[in-house]
């Protein structure tokens, strides 16, 4: 079975925590750089191609600032999401407001910093004008349906979807938000998520290039870019690939040669909205084994619980677990590694083939580095806990403080009791 890699030896990793207790999300700042320059050259022959980073995967402003620095925007859907870009200075046209179900401040606030809104239904059209008004650059959600490509390889189902909006309605919208006044336009779709298959992702490159033909062809609409979403997919498992970048871009390459420029739509910017793949693998969730069970099955208990990565209880999902300085020990035990919730949705790994835990020992949850610190929750009165980021000097800084009760208490009041 293929290694999954550690950033940081047991010495070191020792160290850190005797400074920063257990447990712990780390993010390796030098994988999150040379991943967001690879997905870059990946796309360099595009004109001005940019990732706008969807903040919800890690919605950490330290993390936005690294990402900022690579030349990245901001993927954002929620008021919150939209002051973190603003607290690091992503304003503009590095906003992409992709939202849904979406209440008018937040219309407001992503108008007050110029992020480009990115509609994801028709009747938002007289919503946005009535709240913040029609800006002049405006982008749609296009949700393309039951959806066949290439033949007979069917990319997913979006007729199951909520989001976005029919191909009609997309005709009708442009023209629409024409008539009131925008005046450059963009094309979003996102139909995929944790996909490791490039070819679906060249695939809806094929069809949103089409669908921009189209608009052309039939309003006279111009797209200034094509955001073709996020849901690249990264190797959760060890036997599983991750996604070949080059392969990919190069294959949105060919499709632009095809299309794009025969039709003289060129120049048309690629934009893409990653959040998993740009930081999803280069995060760990450090634990520390509490206790041993042995009932109709083996339980390790650990200091994580579901607080801190809902993926496993909420989804099932595969997250690989390294037992420090036992790398090459036999796989020979099976455990289910629980944390401390009263649900047995909380555990990390079901049936999993370990080798001997004892207590104490430390456990390395790989791939949280999206969607895990950022999915926490505070059922059951488990806390979220720290985050840190190990920087390219080896040197550890904590970018977000464990909770404490302080916290949790803090919406209640305690007076007033009798
Ligand atoms: C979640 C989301 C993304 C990012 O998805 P990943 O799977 O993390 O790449 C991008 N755009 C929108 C609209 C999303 O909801």
């Amino acid at each position: 079975m293929a290694v999954k890699e550690l950033p940081f030896t047991q010495e070191e990793l020792m160290k850190i925590i005797q400074e920063h207790s257990t447990p712990f999300h780390i993010y390796d700042e030098q994988a999150i750089r040379k991943n967001a320059q690879r997905l870059k050259e990946a796309f360099a022959w595009a004109p001005e191609f940019k990732e706008y980073f969807a903040v919800k995967a890690l919605p950490n402003p330290h993390i936005l600032k690294i990402l900022k620095e690579e030349g990245f925007g901001a993927d954002c859907s929620s008021l919150a999401e939209l002051v973190l870009a603003e607290k690091v200075q992503i304003t503009g046209e590095n906003i992409m407001f992709t939202s849904n179900n979406t209440p008018a401040e937040e219309f407001q606030k992503a108008r007050e910093l110029s992020a480009i809104i990115n509609l994801d239904d028709i009747s938002h059209i007289e919503y946005l004008e009535e709240h913040a008004g029609i800006p002049e650059i405006i982008s749609f959600r296009y949700n393309p349906g039951p959806l066949r490509s290439g033949g007979n390889a069917i990319i997913g189902n979006p007729e199951d979807a909520k989001y976005g909006l029919t191909k009609e309605q997309l005709f009708q919208a442009y023209e629409k938000v024409r008539d009131k006044g925008a005046r450059r336009f963009g094309l979003h779709t996102m139909i995929i998520s944790n996909e490791l298959n490039p070819n679906f992702f060249i695939e809806t490159a094929h069809m949103m290039f089409d669908l921009a033909i189209e608009l052309r062809e039939k309003l006279g609409i111009h797209l200034e870019f094509v955001n073709l979403g996020g849901g690249i997919g990264i190797p959760y498992r060890p036997e599983e690939e991750p996604v070949d970048l080059e392969y990919l871009g190069e294959g949105v390459r060919k499709a632009y040669e095809e299309k794009i420029r025969p039709a003289g739509l060129d120049p048309l910017k690629i934009y893409l909205e990653c959040g998993r793949m740009v930081t999803g693998p280069y995060g760990y969730l450090v634990t520390k084994v509490l206790h041993k069970k042995d009932i109709y099955r083996q339980y390790v208990g650990v200091d994580a619980s579901m607080s801190d990565l809902m993926r496993p209880g909420l989804y099932g999902a595969y997250h690989h677990i390294t037992v420090i300085g036992k790398e090459n020990w036999e796989r020979d035990h099976v455990y289910d590694v629980t944390g401390g919730l009263c649900e047995n949705n909380d555990k990390f790994a079901i049936e999993r083939n370990l080798p001997l835990i004892d207590i104490g020992d430390i456990l390395v949850i790989h791939d949280t580095g999206a969607h895990g610190h950022a999915m926490g929750f505070n059922y059951n009165g488990r806390l979220r806990h720290a985050e840190l980021l190990l920087r390219i000097d080896g040197s550890v800084k904590m970018i977000r403080r464990a909770e404490t009760l302080e916290d949790y208490f803090a919406t209640l009041d305690f007076q007033d009791l009798d």
